[in-house]
Formats: structure tokens, sequence, C-alpha cells
């Protein structure tokens, strides 16, 4: 990689969770029967009429200023030719010269440093249908069938400028990217239902050239990790034909993930989309006055709201970059410590045990049942001393799964932290007694055994004694011995 540096563009394709399509009122939901939402306009029949969907000039508004774009007040729909079945009327209407959103920005962090990528424009377009093939490649497949409930899904585009470096960078970009569109709520960001994809176009240069040489664009990238994957090797791959003294060819290549390679589909000759301006629909122009009403709906923003933590609730950077990278988790976070939380005690339990069985359990946070009013009664109840942090982990977990009251929890399962010292007397008496070794070791001064006789104390009571009162009443009958 020394002599050289990659050039990497992507194409993010993102479709907007507007009820209806983009040019007429077919639903937009996933997973129904194949060909049921579809009408004349959308199966691109003759002498269908098209209407644009303001919901989609709206979404696409509010994407682009969440990327800190500037809004084309006033922009354009093309015709873009092509023939292949997944588009019916063999064309496919988007925004060849003037787009909805140009000039953005987003502002990534890789190896501790911060790194602007910026964002060329974004346009607005219709999905095409969906094609499978009946076999195990489209080479050898003898049938494709055909699915037109994704034909004319409204999408928007987001390509980037051609500044970043790496696959890691790449993938900082995409996840900043979804981040932010997760605020801005205009999509289900399910990169595995297609409503988040992503193409890459990777070239290389030597090291201080400002040329651009043949790019390849990679397709087929089903993940970030996969992106990440295949622009690496891709990277490689160019350094190798370079060096051995061939050409990179401008061709469409796929991923293989199991492989772990890129394959050339084609080779990609320029294509002439004879593009025109869509006759059937007038220019779009909007007032600086909507854009303005469209700036208002924005919530507040990952990079604000990091920030805001940090400066007002005095988190430390790593916890309020945790916690903001998904807006559900930092509405979670918030609402807790509004209750009167300790937030930098709340941040522990979210990165923690909350982070931690999500993860474990491969679920989003919309799916849990725990509530930001019963986290924060547990904590109460850990803090006054009713359960231990240990057994509020236990308790969490119940409630994670459960979603019940905590103090249902712990009566229920009779978690009461122990800390009346009569009944601790006895245990501790009962310990010291089952381990005179470790009694003596501690009279001989090894303060150490301390350690080990309070953990007995706490197996005995199932982790439900009070350690701070074990701990002082322990230390009275040794030094009572001494
Ligand atoms: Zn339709």
């Amino acid at each position: 990689m020394s002599n050289y540096e990659a050039v990497i563009g992507l194409e993010v394709h993102v479709e907007l969770k507007t009820q209806t399509k983009i040019f007429c009122g077919c639903s937009t939901e996933f997973g129904s029967e194949p060909n049921t939402n579809v009408c004349p306009v959308c199966l691109g029949l003759p002498g269908s009429t098209i209407v644009l969907n303001k919901s989609v000039l709206e979404y696409a508004a509010k994407a682009g200023l969440a990327l800190n774009c500037d809004i084309s007040l006033l922009s354009k729909f093309n015709r873009k030719h092509y023939f292949y079945p997944d588009m019916p009327k063999a064309l496919q209407i988007s925004q060849l010269e003037i787009p909805i959103a140009i000039g953005g920005h987003l502002d990534i962090e890789v190896e501790g440093e911060s790194k602007r990528i910026n964002i060329h424009h974004i346009h607005m377009e219709e999905d095409a249908g969906k094609l499978t093939h009946q076999g195990d490649t489209i080479s050898s497949a003898l049938s494709s069938l055909v699915d037109y409930n994704r034909s004319g899904v409204p999408l928007i585009e987001i390509v980037s400028a051609p500044d970043i470096r790496s696959g890691e960078e790449a993938k900082a970009y995409l996840e900043k990217l979804k981040n932010t569109l997760e605020y801005t709520d205009v999509s289900d960001l399910r990169m595995e239902q297609g409503s988040l994809r992503c193409d890459a176009n990777v070239s290389i240069r030597p090291v201080g050239s400002k040329e651009f040489n043949t790019k390849t664009e990679i397709k087929n990238l089903n993940s970030f990790r996969a992106v990440q994957r295949a622009i690496e090797y891709e990277i490689e791959r160019q350094i190798e034909v370079v060096e051995e003294g061939g050409q990179v060819l401008p061709e469409t290549r796929t991923w293989d993930e199991s492989k772990g390679i890129t394959v050339a589909m084609r080779v990609k000759d320029e294509p002439d989309y004879r593009g025109m301006v869509e006759p059937d629909l007038p220019p779009i122009e909007v007032t600086p006055e909507w854009v303005e009403e469209i700036r208002a709906t924005l919530p507040e923003l990952p990079d604000v709201k990091k920030n805001r933590f940090i400066m007002e609730h005095g988190l430390p950077a790593y916890d309020a970059e945790v916690i903001t990278s998904s807006r559900k988790l930092a509405e979670f976070y918030e609402k807790t410590v509004a209750l009167g939380q300790d937030a930098k005690v709340v941040s522990n339990w979210i990165m923690g045990e909350f982070l931690r069985l999500l993860n474990a359990n491969n679920l989003e946070i919309t799916e849990v049942k725990i509530t930001p009013e019963y986290l924060a009664k547990l904590l109460s109840l850990v803090e006054k001393g009713t359960i231990s942090g240990k057994i509020g982990k236990k308790v969490f977990a119940e409630m994670f799964e459960e979603g019940k009251d905590p103090e249902v929890i712990i009566k229920e399962k009779g978690l009461v932290q122990i800390s009346d010292e009569g009944q601790l007397k006895q245990v501790i008496q009962e310990v010291m007694a089952d381990n005179p070794k470790s009694v003596e070791d501690y009279l001989g001064g090894q303060k150490k055994a301390m350690g080990f006789l309070v953990g007995q104390v706490m197996k005995a009571t199932k982790g439900q004694a009070n350690p701070g009162l074990v701990n002082k009443l322990l230390q009275e009958a040794l030094e009572e011995l001494a």
C-alpha cells in the first residue's frame, strides 16, 4: 500500500419509508405477495399518468438537510433509458441534471482522527422491480422471476465525493450515514431487506498524484463489514495488476462473500441512457420558507446530541459517542436521566448490561420490554441499598426479558439485600468458624485473607448481603480476636 493510495466513492441507495410509491398510490410494504402492490403506473403501462408523491420530496429534503446539503429550489426529473426486465417501461425516472440536494458532508472518526467526507449530491429516483434468478448464478439460471412490488418505491441515492481512502473509512462513513439518517426517520435502513444498499467505486493512484485513474464498481455488498472487506481486497488486487504491468479495467465487479474476493461481472462501457427531461412531470420548485419548515422538523442530530451529553451531563466523550450511535438508545438514556438518575451511572448500565444483552440476543432496542421508568426505579433501589449492584444485574436481565417492575421481581425472588446486622453477624461467625486458616492468616498480617472471608459471606447469603456492612462487621469481629 505504501506507494499507492486508494480513491473511493460510495453510492448509497436508501428506500424512503413513505406509505405509498413515488408516482402512484400503491403500498410500499415489504414482504407482500409478489406482484400484488402494483398498478398501471408502476407496471409502466401505456397511457398511465404520474404525479410526484409530496412525502417523497419532504423526506428527501429532510435527509439532505441532515447531511448538511443545500436544497435545490428548482430540481428536475429525467428519464434514464435502459432495457432490462426489472423496469417494464424500459426507463427509470431519476434526477440526472439537477438533483434535490447538493454539497453536503459527514465527519467521521477513524483511529482517533476526525475526517470530513464530502457528499456530492443526493437525488430522488424510483426503485426497479426485483429479479430472482432460478439457479446458482445469473449465468447458469434457466429462468428468472420478477416481482414489481418494489418497482416505483421511492429511493434517494447519496453520492459521496471520492474522499474516502480505505475500507475502514468507508465503513465509518456508512455507519455515520446510517446513524444520522436513523435520527431523521425517513427510512427503515435495513440492509438485509434492501432498504439500504451500497455500491463502491474504487481506483488507485501513486501517493501524491491528483489524477483519477480507471475505477471499478463493486456491487452485491450486503453488510458494512462486506463493504470494508471488498474495498480492501479490491485495492490490493488493483495494486497487483498495476505492479505486474497490467491495466485496471473499468469493470463492474461483484463481491463473493464466501471466497472473500471481488469477481468481474462485465466491462462497463459508458452506457448511453439517452437521458431526457421527464415530460410528464413539471420541474420541482420549492421556496426557501418550505426548506426552513422541513429543517424545523429535524430532531437534534447525533453530533449535536453527543456534544450536549458531554457538556451538560458531564459524560466522557466515549460514552456520549456510544449512546448517541442510536437515536433510540440516546432517547432511552435521556429519559432515564430525566427521571432523576445520575448520568454516568445510567450510561454505565446502558453501555454495560443493556448493550450486552441486546447484542447477545441480537435484538433491536424497540424489541425489548424494559422501560426507562423501570431502569430508573432499579437504579434507585441499588442506590438505596435495597439490593446490591450484583443482584441489580440479575434483576435487570429479568426486566429485559419480561418487562416487569423491578420491585415485583425482587419481591417474587426474595432478592432484598440483607442489611440486618444480627443476621449478618451470625453468618460471619459461621464463616469464621469454617475457615480458621484464613482467620489466622488475617490476624498474622495477611490482609488479603479479608477478601476471601467477605467472599464466603456473600456466597453463604447468595450474594444478598450488603457488602459494605459485611466488610464493617467482619473487620469488627476479626479485631475482637486480635
Ligand atoms: Zn402503482
